[in-house]
């Protein structure tokens, strides 16, 4: 069993994507290009924005949107502690300091009443100016945007939307990847939309932004191609990604996402009667990406035992994230974490994510189902 099964997709979609590949191979383009421009279009279309703009990883995206904003040295930029490292290493690289702010137990996303606290708690400080929050849809659900947007009118702060995981996310009959000034997104080949190697986006509405984003990510380039306006980075995304990424788009929009759900809604009822054991929750008026199906384990489970367990019955499973960004060594010295953020530390020692996506059968559902019962069983010693 794969845990995100990449090579059924491939056997599925192999016809279009060889020969898209090969269309690109040998028409010569291997940078930008009509496949690249098209992308564009489809993916601004999908998400609902005005304008998308592609570059070279999820990373670099979160970089060229938080240069766009132009954040800096002296900004605090908050973001979730239970996230991928890049949420708070793309501030760090611009010289901003992260302010990790706790999540909310259920969710696993941004906590509004935590992230107030600590904007409240710099603004007090204030030895750093307040700037910006990066809001992460966590393992394919939607932050709580419309009360994030509250805190952050209320300060005047940007909001960035990090959708990196959330393609295919709703809230409200919205998309992920189009709230805040600027959204940004990964194609990193395990995410909800995946390409063969690296790949990125920015989302936004705003002429402005959007065409200072094209700039960035092009060696700060002005209106000719020579022309060297501001310091900027390299960051494409190229045409063979893109020729990928169109094939895979109509398939995740055709079927892909609904599979998701459907393997998601069928461990919701294997799993149900499991006792103490924690569910994803989707909240009224939200769809999930399912980027990951991550559980809670009972209190005091021996997770790593368990892992064990399911890996001998060729189960492979993951811990996002094993440790809060505030304990990780990178980001000691260079940024704030003001309570030591005790959800993220529980929830760090407490998941586990199961083999997940579109890909996933009913069948290998309910094994992983029936093999993850039993080792709760075997490990805590109790009976349902
Ligand atoms: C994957 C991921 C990124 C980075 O994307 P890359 O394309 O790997 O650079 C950023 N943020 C989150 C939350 C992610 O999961």
């Amino acid at each position: 069993m794969e845990f995100r099964d990449l090579k059924a997709q491939y056997a599925i979609l192999r016809g279009e994507l060889d020969a898209a590949v090969l269309r690109v191979l040998s028409q010569g383009h291997y940078i930008g290009g009509p496949e690249v421009a098209l992308l564009e279009e489809r993916l601004a279309a999908f998400v609902g924005t005005r304008y998308c703009v592609t570059c070279a990883n999820g990373t670099d995206a979160l970089q060229l949107a938080l240069m766009v904003e132009g954040v800096g040295p002296g900004d605090a930029v908050f973001v979730p502690d239970f996230t991928f490292c890049a949420t708070a290493e793309a501030p760090s690289l611009l010289g901003a300091t992260p302010v990790f702010v706790d999540v909310d137990r259920r969710t696993f996303c941004l906590d509004p009443a935590a992230l107030e606290r600590a904007v409240a708690a710099v603004s007090r400080q204030g030895e750093l100016r307040p700037r910006a929050v990066i809001a992460v849809d966590l393992f394919g659900l939607p932050a709580p945007y419309p009360k994030i947007q509250q805190v952050c009118e209320r300060f005047g702060l940007l909001l960035l939307e990090d959708g990196a995981q959330a393609m295919g996310g709703l809230l409200r009959g919205q998309r992920c990847g189009s709230w805040g000034s600027m959204a940004t997104t990964s194609f990193f080949p395990a995410k909800p939309l995946g390409c063969y190697g690296d790949g990125g986006a920015l989302f936004t509405n705003d002429p402005v932004r959007a065409e200072l984003a094209r700039s960035y990510a092009v060696h700060g380039k002005g209106s000719a191609k020579y022309d060297n306006v501001r310091v900027g980075i390299n960051s494409r995304l190229d045409t063979v990604q893109a020729a990928v990424l169109l094939v895979k788009l109509a398939a995740f929009e055709r079927f892909e996402l609904d599979e998701a759900q459907k393997a998601a809604d069928a461990y919701g009822e294997a799993l149900a009667a499991i006792p103490n054991l924690e569910l994803p929750w989707v909240p009224e008026g939200s769809t999930s990406a399912w980027a990951q199906y991550t559980v809670v384990l009972p209190l005091g489970c021996d997770r790593a035992g368990l892992q064990r367990f399911l890996k001998e019955r060729a189960i492979p499973t993951a811990v996002y994230y094993p440790r809060p960004l505030h304990a990780q060594p990178a980001f000691a010295g260079r940024s704030i974490c003001l309570d030591g953020c005790p959800v993220a530390t529980e929830l760090s020692q407490r998941v586990m994510s199961l083999p997940m996506g579109p890909y996933l059968t009913a069948s290998d559902g309910a094994a992983v189902a029936a093999a993850l019962r039993e080792g709760l069983e075997e490990l805590t010693g109790q009976r349902p």
